[in-house]
C-alpha cells in the first residue's frame, strides 16, 4: 500500500517509515501515512520561512483573502470526498462528517473575508508625534490538532493563521491525517504559494514534539489534551513564544425546574452523544435541581435507550470511538461506575449488522454521581453522561465550578435573573442559556479558562491571536 506523503514547500515528499491508518468502524487498515520526525519538521519550518521571505510574505491582505475564498470554494466542491474520507478515518456518522466539511469551508470563507479588515489605531500623543498601531503576522506558526474533528479543527486554526499572513506548519493527529492532506492539495490548487501551508504527518511524541520545540517557530496553536498542552506550553516557554491552548473540559449543563425540559432533554443528550462524546465542549455533567431530578433523569434515560450506534456509513446516532485505546478508556469508566455501585440509568444499543471489529461503546447515563467522584471530575471523552443532584442555585454553581476545567456551560431556566447570575458566576470560556452550541459557530470566540487552556480560537478574536501588534511613533 502506497503511503500518503507530507506536503512541504509545495512538494509531496515521503519518509522511510510509515504508519497505518485504521478505520475505527471495522478496525481494519485503510491507508498508510508517512511517519515524519525532526528532519521533516525542520524542512517544513524552513519552507515556511522561505514563503514568508518570498511570494507569500509579499502578498497583500486582500490577495490572501481571495486565495482563501478560492480554497473555500474548492472545499465545497470536494465536500463529499472529504466527508467520506473523514467518516472512514474518524468513524463518525456520514451526516456529521458532511457538516464538518461545510464548517471547514466556512472557516476559510469567514477568515478570507476578514483578512483585509484587521487594522490598528492612531493614538493621540504629544504634539509633534503621530502614533499608530499595526498588526503583523508572527511569522511561521505551528498548528497541532486532535483527531475528534480533524477538518473543523484544521480549518479553525489554519484559516485565521493564513488570513493574518503567517506561514503554517500543520501536524495532524496520527489517527486522522487524511483530510488535512487533502486540504493541502486543495490549497495548492487554489494557488497558495509554496511553503505557506505545510503538512507533516507522524506521531505526537516525534513530529509533534519536534514542531513544538523548533527554534524557527514563532507561535503555536495547540488543540488537544491538557497533559500534552502542558508539554507544549513548556516547550514554547523555552523559546519564549506565544501559545494558544485549547484543551479539554468537563462541561456542566445546569437544569432548573422552570426550564423547557423537553427542549433541554433533546439538546443535552445530543451534546454528549454527538461524535460519540468525543467533543471538547461536550456537556458531560448534567446538574439537576432536586425537585425534577427523578422525572428529568427518567426522560433522559428513555432518550439514551433509543440511541443507536453503528459504523460511519450506517450513519446512525453515534459511530465508534476513534481507536482501540479510546474504546478501552471509555469502557473503563463505565466499569468503574459499576464497581463503585453507581446507578446505570440507561444504555443505548448497537444497531443491526454493525461490523464486529469496530471500536463501539454504548452511550451510558449514570445517575446520582457524587460531584467529587472520578466520573464527575475527569474528562472521559466518550458518550457517558453523569447526572448530579443539587438542592438549589448556590449548590448548582458550586458543582458547576467544582472541576479543574472551564470550557463551556449550559444553563436551563426561564428565570432571566438566575440565568444572568449563573452566566457570570460560572468560570468557563463560554456559557449557553437555553441552548448548547457545543463547538458550533465559526463567528463565536471560543476557548477555555482554568485547565481548559487560554487564548481564543474562532471569531475575529482568533485573528488577533495570530498576529503581533506593533506600535510606531513618528516624530515630525
Ligand atoms: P492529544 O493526545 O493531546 O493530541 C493532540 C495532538 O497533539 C495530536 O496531534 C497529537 O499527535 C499531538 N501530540 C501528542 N503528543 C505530543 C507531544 N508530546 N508533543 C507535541 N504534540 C503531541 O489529544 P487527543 O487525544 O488527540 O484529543 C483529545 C483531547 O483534545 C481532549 O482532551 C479534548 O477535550 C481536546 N480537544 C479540545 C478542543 C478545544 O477546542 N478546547 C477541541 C478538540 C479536542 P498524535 O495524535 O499523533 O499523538
Amino acid at each position: 500500500m502506497n503511503a500518503h506523503q507530507h506536503f512541504i514547500g509545495g512538494t509531496w515528499t515521503g519518509s522511510e517509515a510509515t504508519l497505518p491508518v485504521i478505520n475505527p468502524s471495522h478496525g481494519q487498515e485503510m491507508a498508510r501515512i508517512a511517519r515524519g520526525g525532526a528532519a521533516e519538521i525542520d524542512a517544513a519550518v524552513k519552507a515556511g520561512h522561505a514563503a514568508m521571505d518570498g511570494e507569500w510574505g509579499r502578498l497583500d491582505a486582500a490577495s490572501r483573502g481571495r486565495l482563501m475564498l478560492k480554497l473555500a470554494e474548492l472545499i465545497r466542491r470536494d465536500a463529499e470526498i472529504l466527508a467520506q474520507m473523514e467518516s472512514e478515518d474518524v468513524g463518525k456518522p456520514l451526516t456529521l462528517a458532511r457538516n464538518d466539511a461545510q464548517v471547514c469551508a466556512r472557516y476559510f470563507e469567514y477568515y478570507g473575508g476578514a483578512a483585509d479588515k484587521v487594522h490598528g489605531d492612531t493614538i493621540p500623543f504629544q504634539n509633534g508625534f503621530t502614533v499608530m498601531t499595526v498588526y503583523e503576522p508572527h511569522g511561521v506558526v505551528g498548528v497541532i490538532v486532535p483527531w475528534n474533528y480533524p477538518l473543523q479543527m484544521t480549518g479553525r486554526s489554519v484559516a485565521p493563521a493564513l488570513a493574518m499572513g503567517n506561514a503554517v506548519v500543520l501536524k495532524p493527529a496520527e489517527d486522522t491525517s487524511l483530510s488535512a492532506l487533502h486540504l493541502a492539495k486543495l490549497a495548492a490548487e487554489a494557488g497558495f504559494p509554496a511553503g505557506s501551508l505545510n503538512v507533516v504527518t507522524g506521531l505526537g511524541e516525534e513530529a509533534g514534539a519536534a514542531l513544538a520545540s523548533h527554534k524557527g517557530i514563532h507561535h503555536i496553536s495547540f488543540t488537544g489534551s491538557r497533559e500534552v498542552g502542558v508539554l507544549i506550553q513548556t516547550a514554547a516557554a523555552k523559546n519564549t513564544i506565544p501559545v494558544t491552548l485549547e484543551l479539554g473540559g468537563k462541561s456542566p449543563q445546569v437544569v432548573f425546574a422552570d426550564a423547557d425540559l423537553s427542549e433541554a432533554g433533546t439538546v443535552i443528550v445530543k451534546a454528549i452523544t454527538q461524535n460519540a462524546g468525543q467533543t471538547c465542549s461536550a456537556g458531560s455533567r448534567v446538574v439537576i435541581e432536586d425537585k425534577i431530578y427523578d422525572s428529568f433523569t427518567a426522560d433522559l434515560a428513555k432518550r439514551f435507550k433509543d440511541l443507536r450506534v453503528g459504523s460511519g456509513e450506517q450513519d446512525l446516532d453515534l459511530g465508534p470511538v476513534v481507536n482501540a485505546k479510546q474504546c478501552e478508556r471509555v469502557q473503563s469508566y463505565i466499569d468503574l461506575a459499576r464497581r463503585d455501585g453507581l446507578t446505570i440509568l440507561a444504555e443505548g444499543e448497537l444497531g443491526t449488522n454493525v461490523p464486529g471489529d469496530g471500536y463501539y461503546v454504548r452511550p451510558t447515563l449514570i445517575g446520582d454521581v457524587p460531584p467529587d467522584h472520578r466520573l464527575a471530575q475527569e474528562e472521559i471523552f466518550g458518550p457517558v453522561l453523569v447526572a448530579i443532584r443539587v438542592r438549589d442555585e448556590a449548590e448548582a454553581l458550586a458543582v458547576a465550578n467544582g472541576t479543574e476545567y472551564g470550557l463551556a456551560a449550559g444553563i436551563w431556566t426561564q428565570d432571566l435573573g438566575k440565568a444572568l447570575r449563573l452566566s457570570k458566576g460560572i468560570k468557563s470560556g463560554q456559557v449557553f442559556v437555553n441552548n448548547y452550541g457545543a463547538g458550533g459557530g465559526v463567528e463565536l470566540p471560543f476557548g477555555g479558562v482554568k485547565g481548559s487552556g487560554h487564548g481564543r480560537e474562532k471569531g475575529f478574536e482568533a485573528l488577533y491571536g495570530f498576529g503581533a501588534m506593533k506600535m510606531i511613533a513618528i516624530k515630525h
